[in-house]
């Protein structure tokens, strides 16, 4: 693929990616350098200039590389901010910075758009954890129950749910839901937490759960954050509900990727512990360069897949792998569950 720019062009986008990025972490112990935004800046002016000529949108999960979420996206987020975005955008093209089962919500969503996903069949473990077979055997068990499914599925199980939830709307949802009982799938340790919430909110729910779990969230344990703790004392610390139960109860704020966003922007904290994907930690480093965060560990080798080179090849010319297709039938009756969750937020 050919790219050719003049040196100044070049020159010019260096310094505006370095501008955004020169505060964030590139690894653990280095920073985005100057060098490294002169190396990226051929590839994120053809992108914007291929994006325009083709009247593409991009989407950038907060997980995928700043290289992205900076230089090349028109939204960046979560999977529910940036689903809502796939709903409304008039663009012919979604470019889908994410996982597969992200790109295949915006495909279900808005099925007259082609939705490319750079990264190709990026799994997650969560949604690769339960089949379409899986969830028609758990409700063949417990038949009549009402099915939350996490928008972390495949569009076979949203196909087969009463509403889809994410990580921001879950407890709302939930609760809004008739009964005293319901399945959720596919995140067992969202399924505790959102018992744990029920149960504090003073409206107790029996969850019957699948076995799925993140594999970067269920990584984190308590000893995680006594360490944060005894390391800087004044820390606030934020983890996902994708976390163990155990490790949310010692926190001080337990949210969505969008929810621990507006935590660190109200906090007058100067320091953060971030039990969540270096994504995230990335955004927060750009967005205040004011406060200073601390990250364990915890990357998604999914997320990560997707770069500027194979953002490039689907704008220019997608690999076949690299377009959703869903089977109408099974979109039509997972637009349900995902139109459900529009519903219950509004
Ligand atoms: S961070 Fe976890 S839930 Fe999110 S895409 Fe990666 S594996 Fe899936």
């Amino acid at each position: 693929m050919s790219v050719s720019f003049t040196q100044e062009q070049i020159s010019q986008e260096a310094h505006r990616l370095y501008g955004l990025l020169g505060s964030v972490s590139k690894t653990k112990a280095a920073k985005w350098t100057l060098q490294d935004c002169q190396e990226a800046a051929p590839l994120t002016l053809e992108i914007n200039r291929l994006k325009k000529e083709k009247n593409a949108v991009i989407l950038a999960h907060s997980y995928t590389g700043p290289e992205l979420v900076y230089g090349v996206a028109d939204f960046r987020g979560d999977s529910y901010e940036l689903s809502l975005k796939a709903k409304e955008t008039s663009a012919d093209i979604i470019i889908f910075a994410g996982v597969w089962f992200m790109a295949e919500t915006a495909k279900i969503i808005n099925p007259s758009k082609q939705v490319l996903i750079p990264a190709g069949h990026a799994g997650c473990s969560l949604a690769d954890s339960m089949t379409g077979e899986d969830l028609a055997r758990l409700k063949a068990k417990h038949p009549g129950l009402p099915v939350l499914c996490y928008i972390n599925s495949t569009a076979d199980v949203k196909a087969q749910c009463d509403a889809c939830v994410t990580s921001g709307n879950v407890y709302d949802i939930a609760q809004k839901i008739p009964g005293n009982e319901l399945i959720f799938v596919p995140d067992m340790l969202m399924a505790q937490n959102l018992a744990a919430e029920l149960e504090r909110r003073g409206t107790p729910k029996k969850i019957i759960a699948s076995g799925g779990s993140c594999c970067v969230h269920d990584k984190y344990r308590p000893e995680t954050v006594e360490q944060l703790r005894a390391q800087y004392p004044d820390i606030q610390i934020v983890a996902h509900p994708e976390c163990p139960i155990e490790v949310c109860r010692l926190c001080d704020y337990v949210g969505s990727t969008k929810g621990m966003a507006a935590f660190v922007e109200k906090s007058s904290a100067r320091t953060f512990g971030m039990l969540t994907e270096f994504g995230l930690v990335n955004r927060m480093e750009a967005e205040h360069p004011d406060k200073t965060f601390v990250w364990p560990f915890g990357t998604c080798s999914y997320m990560k897949r997707n770069t500027l080179t194979n953002t490039l090849q689907a704008l220019a010319a997608p690999l076949p792998g690299q377009e959703v297709h869903v089977d109408p039938a099974t979109a039509a009756a997972a637009y349900k569950a995902i139109e459900k969750m529009f519903e219950l937020t509004k």
